[in-house]
């Protein structure tokens, strides 16, 4: 009633200032010439004052006359604001100034008719407001000079912001129509809420399970999504845990003191959320998929607006939720197979083809296993197809239990399978998986009372080698798989023919070699390294020998790198150290003292723990002196990583000697001597080769003795072969030298008689 009385007062205070304007403008007409165009239609918008807010422009000095409504709508007593452009000029929204003020101009000059307008103003609460504003010129004779405009304002903010709404939502629609991913599209809902209600912020958790997980909140704090995210749900966790917890709304009033905020306001307060109201996300059938959740800065229960916005959100939400889930459950239907659950030939499709491009973009190698059981056909007709299936399961199982957690297994159809062998360094990394799917499947295996032995054939072939689309990869490995079959089935074949062979190759040498100590083919000859100043043999290096009867006399190089690859190296460095340290305490009890006996380590096994406790067993059992043992390692196993220094202080404390070999040709020569305490540096024969030649290779030489010396280190030389090489070390006062100028590598006999000779 109250209100109703002072509009209508104001309104007739307008109309009363209005008449005494249009006097004294009449006035002015008369005497100026002046001509108010247009006077009633100014005359209806002052009855329309009401509601619209009226202006008045004086160009000429500037003062503009606002109405009490005017001011009113932007939040304004009328004592508030002065009566000036610049009033005007602050208020409105500083992007829209411009144009506003350029459009007045072309109605000024003529060049537009009319004068209408859109603009954000500010609020005095500090949000905009959305004003129309229309206005008419009043001239002056006799050359129609412009020299007031009058204008009204009204607040469409509440169509604007219909409008916005329905534009926004109608995107969503069209998003959620199209696919687009989920979490776009939920930062999409939170925003549109958020633009309704100022100051509001929204978030969406999904429930999986009772597990609550982030789904959108573009305008809540990282910090917080992150501490919500996976929590259990239930009565005491917020509003969403509590609201997904009971299928209940739950309005949370001030998060500081309701108790089902106890234990999480801790994450919330700090980042300025004090209300929370929570809806529950459902499904068509009532089942609880999520919430939808309303925060403000300010401690509130939610207005009429508010409230069914809050339902209307949760529903849209729900829409996208449910969508979702439906869509993943088709593409679990299409992507695993029923039988097996294994991927389908669908899902592998997919992924060989993203496999290809990751691979194709980081450089990466592949291989894939085309897998077909052998005889398969027989086992359906004979035993029945639910045996088939009974065995298609099995074999899906020992497949999975034959590949590593990196790589992928797809049942394509039948009895074929796919296995895709991720981050292979070289073909045998296929080979050797493809041999434990050999293996793995021919375990016999009962079915209803009868033992079977399946077999397979496997097909191999590599990205990008052998194909570098799904297509021309499939097809290699299709071909190759056929030429197992050809071969006689139950093995694998290369694409390549000479992979297979080669492949083929490296099993035997495998197999050999584990056997190799066993029958006895491995045996150690001995190469002396000689004092530099006196001539004498001070130490002998065991260098393992291996004598096979179909391959002959293999490599130390070759076989020690294969025994490290299959878990050889430690039987096989403790079968040298025992027989070279029998061998040494041999030629003490010979009367060779002082002889010394050095054994090369692999690095793989110089950083096993068990390492030291073995060396110790051995000189025991010997009965030698640990002075009287030293170990090479190479300095690859130092590097800068000195947690491996452990190891070389135990064997220091034990009293072995230690000697770096190889030395210079690794990428970390220097900076492995920071950390080292050894006895012996050998500078490798790569620098010994071209010393008399290369002035350079003298010079690193000098400074390798040099700083060596500096250290407290004693430099051996390898790969002695020339009697000027010998000179000049002892110039440089290297300590000693190794070569096939003394000797080569010899038996244990022939050594006896060089001792005794010399
Ligand atoms: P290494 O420890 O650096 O041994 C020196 C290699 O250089 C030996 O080759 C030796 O025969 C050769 N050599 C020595 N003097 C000369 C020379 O004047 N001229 C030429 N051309 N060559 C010379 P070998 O016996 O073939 O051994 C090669 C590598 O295999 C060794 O290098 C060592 O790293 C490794 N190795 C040998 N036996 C064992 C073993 O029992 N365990 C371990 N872990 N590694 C071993
Ligand atoms: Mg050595
Ligand atoms: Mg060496």
């Amino acid at each position: 009633m109250n209100e109703t009385n002072n509009t209508e007062l104001q309104l007739l205070n307008e109309i009363q200032k209005l008449r005494t304007e249009l006097l004294s403008l009449h006035q002015t007409t008369e005497t100026h010439t002046a001509r108010l165009f247009n006077s009633e239609e100014r005359f209806a918008l002052a009855m329309r004052g009401a509601s619209d807010g009226l202006w008045d422009w004086n160009l000429a000095t500037d003062d503009v006359y606002y109405s009490p409504r005017w001011k009113s709508m932007l939040g304004y007593d009328d004592n508030e604001l002065e009566n000036n452009l610049t009033t005007w000029a602050t208020l409105v929204h500083t992007e829209e100034k411009d144009s506003v003020l350029k459009k007045v101009q072309e109605y000024l000059t003529g060049e537009a008719e009319f004068f209408e307008v859109e603009m954000r103003m500010h609020h005095k609460n500090g949000h905009d407001i959305f004003v129309r504003s229309r206005a008419f010129k009043v001239t002056r004779e006799p050359n129609s000079e412009p020299i007031r405009l009058i204008g009204t304002h009204v607040d469409i903010t509440p169509q604007k912001k219909a409008k916005q709404f329905e534009e926004r939502h109608n995107k969503i629609i069209e998003m959620i129509a199209k696919g687009k991913p989920v979490s776009e599209i939920y930062i999409e809902i939170a925003l549109l809420y958020e633009e309704r209600h100022p100051g509001l912020r929204c978030s969406m958790l999904e429930l999986e399970g009772n597990i609550l997980k982030h789904g959108g909140a573009p305008s809540l704090p990282k910090g917080y999504c992150d501490a919500v995210n996976g929590l259990v749900n239930g009565p005491g966790v917020g509003s969403c845990g509590t609201s997904t917890f009971t299928g209940q709304r739950v309005l949370v009033e001030n998060i500081e003191t309701d108790p089902k905020w106890a234990k999480l306001k801790h994450v919330a307060l700090p980042y300025g959320m004090r209300c929370c109201w929570s809806e529950p996300i459902k499904n068509a059938a009532g089942k609880v998929l999520g919430a939808f959740g309303m925060y403000y800065d300010y401690p509130a229960l939610p207005n009429k607006e508010e409230s069914k916005d809050l339902v209307s959100a949760s529903r849209l939400a729900g829409i996208v939720m449910e969508r979702e889930l439906n869509q993943k459950h088709i593409r679990d239907l299409a992507y695993t197979d029923e039988l097996t659950g294994l991927s389908s030939r669908t899902h592998f499709y997919l992924n060989i083809d993203e496999l290809v491009k990751t691979s194709a973009r980081n450089n990466r190698q592949f291989g894939l296993l085309y897998i077909d059981l052998d005889n398969f056909k027989n086992v359906n007709d004979s035993l029945g197809h639910d045996v088939g299936d009974l065995l298609l399961k099995e074999v899906a199982l020992r497949l999975k239990s034959a590949c590593r957690e990196i790589d992928y297994i797809a049942r394509l159809s039948g009895d074929e399978f796919c296995i895709v062998v991720n981050d292979i360094v070289d073909d045998y990394g296929t080979a050797h998986v493809a041999q434990r799917c050999l293996d793995l499947i021919a375990c016999p295996v009962e079915f209803v009372g009868r033992k079977y032995t399946p077999a397979c054939s496997i097909g191999i072939a590599h990205y990008p080698e052998n194909g570098n689309s799904l297509l021309t990869l499939l097809k290699a490995a299709d071909t190759a798989l056929y030429s197992a079959k050809d071969f006689g089935k139950n093995r694998y074949a290369f694409y390549q023919e000479e992979l297979t062979l080669r492949a083929e190759y490296r099993f035997k040498v495998e197999q050999y070699l584990r056997e190799a100590i066993e029958k006895q083919q491995l045996s150690i000859v001995y190469q002396p390294k000689i004092d530099i100043n006196t001539g004498k043999i001070e130490s002998v290096e065991a260098l393992s020998r291996w004598y096979h009867p179909q391959l002959g006399e293999v490599s130390p190089t070759e076989f020690i790198k294969l025994a490290e690859q299959i878990g050889m190296i430690k039987p096989l460095t403790e079968w040298v150290l025992k027989t070279a340290c029998n061998q040494l305490s041999l030629w003490h009890k010979a009367g060779f003292q002082t002889l010394r006996m050095a054994v090369n380590i692999s690095p793989s096994h110089f950083l096993d723990s068990e390492l030291v406790p073995l060396v110790k067993r051995i000189i025991d059992e010997t009965d030698i002196t640990p002075g009287d043992l030293e170990l090479e390692v190479t300095e690859g196993v130092v590097q800068t990583n000195t947690k491996n220094l452990d190891v070389f202080e135990r064997l220091k404390k034990l009293g072995v000697l230690l000697a770096i070999d190889d030395f210079g040709i690794g990428y970390s020569s220097f900076a492995s001597l920071k950390h080292l305490n050894v006895d012996f540096l050998k500078i490798d024969k790569y620098f010994m080769d071209d010393m008399l030649t290369d002035k350079k290779a003298r010079i690193l030489i000098k400074s390798m003795i040099e700083m060596g010396h500096s250290l407290g280190y004693e430099i051996t030389a390898e790969g002695i072969e020339k009697r000027k090489q010998f000179d000049l070390l002892q110039e440089l006062e290297c300590d000693s030298a190794q070569g096939y100028l003394f000797s080569k590598p010899i038996s244990a006999d022939e050594i006896s008689k060089l001792l005794t000779r010399s």
